[in-house]
């Protein structure tokens, strides 16, 4: 798959666009303010694999409290900020990037405040255009749909660009799936710059997790997409997961195990639900990537260890162990997991 090319910005260490990997973000839910507590949730996305946090920033003692937060984070933080650009001036001597809407910013001179200590610092801006907050006339003349997305977000890019300013990305975010993604389509010929994708409130991890694999999925797979953010009303190690999940899924990201495991139907003689849930628990750290299958019974199992570097074949109380589609090992059911963990890490050893 060909990615848009896309011009690379980079947040602290973190390259965006381009041929950078993508990236996944997230965003803390605590008060900014409390240090504490947004420290310990940045560490929590950081050990989940999050690469960029952002922090919402809604009056000074927020703006004020990145200052300790920033020095202390491990990931590279952006300052969340609507209408008061006093707190986009504050923050920006902080912080590893602004996410505002330059046209609800205010006056041209205030945008212009805004931008230059962005520039002076080096700091990326992020427009992300929302289709619950844009601005008046776009709505008032297209609704909120996709022309008045399109509409908000070459408005909000030219305020910058006339300032000079190109170190841009952009979001165009909405609770709508199929709204999302033709605003993004549209949107990607027009402008050289990176695209962050989201679904805006897009629900608990169930729905959330479909709604963001049909929309972050194909974008990605149309080569749309350069940084990404799964929104979910849940644990912030669950956005990363599914974040996580549909880069891995959408050939993106080859880290880690591609586990191919089967829906099972009556054939089923085993207690395969134990033994995929076990496998996924003792391979989540690696990071090596490996296609291994786990199937219910020999109908297809031999087909899917063809292409599989390791796979079980359960039986009735026993089962086949398979490297690269050769047996290697007929055992009884007990013992399948373990020799299948076994040969992984003989697979990962044999790679050096
Ligand atoms: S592999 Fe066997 S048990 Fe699993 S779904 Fe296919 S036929 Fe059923």
């Amino acid at each position: 798959m060909q990615r848009y090319p896309t011009k690379q910005i980079k947040i602290r260490n973190v390259l965006i666009g381009g041929d950078a990997p993508i990236s996944v973000q997230s965003m803390t839910f605590s008060k900014t303010k409390d240090v504490k507590g947004t420290l310990e949730q940045i560490n929590r996305l950081y050990f989940a694999g999050c690469d960029i946090v952002r922090c919402a920033v809604l009056d000074k003692d927020d703006a004020a409290a990145l200052k300790e937060i920033v020095k202390l984070s491990p990931l590279p933080v952006v300052a969340d900020i609507h209408f008061n650009y006093r707190l986009a001036l504050i923050a920006s001597e902080f912080v590893d990037g602004v996410r505002i809407n330059p046209g609800n910013i205010g006056s041209k001179e205030r945008i212009k405040a805004v931008v230059d200590a962005c520039k002076e610092r080096n700091l990326p801006i992020r427009i992300g255009v929302n289709s619950g907050s844009l601005e008046e006339q776009f709505e008032q003349k297209y609704g909120r749909s996709v022309e008045a997305m399109v509409a908000s977000a070459l408005y909000n890019i030219k305020l910058l660009e006339d300032f000079g300013f190109t170190d841009i990305k952009i979001s165009l975010k909405s609770s709508d799936v199929a709204r999302t993604m033709r605003a993004y389509e549209e949107l990607r010929p027009k402008v050289i710059y990176p695209f962050h994708l989201g679904v805006t409130e897009a629900g608990t991890t169930f729905h959330a997790t479909i709604k963001s694999a049909i929309a972050l999925g194909g974008l990605l797979l149309k080569g749309i997409g350069d940084t990404m953010r799964v929104s979910i009303t849940g644990e912030l190690e669950e956005e990363i997961k599914v974040a996580k999940a549909i880069l891995k899924d959408s050939g993106l990201q080859k880290e880690g195990l591609n586990i191919i495991s089967c829906p099972t139907c009556g054939r089923l003689q085993s207690d395969l639900m134990s033994a995929i849930k076990l496998v996924e628990e003792k391979t989540k750290h690696i990071k090596e990537p490996l296609n291994v299958s786990v199937m219910g019974c020999v109908v297809n199992a031999i087909g899917e260890a063809k292409g599989a570097d390791v796979a079980i074949a359960f039986g009735k109380g026993n089962g086949l162990i398979m490297r690269r589609g050769e047996v290697v090992a007929k055992l009884k059911e007990s013992e399948l997991v373990d020799r299948f963990l076994l040969e992984i890490d003989e697979e990962i050893k044999s790679r050096g």
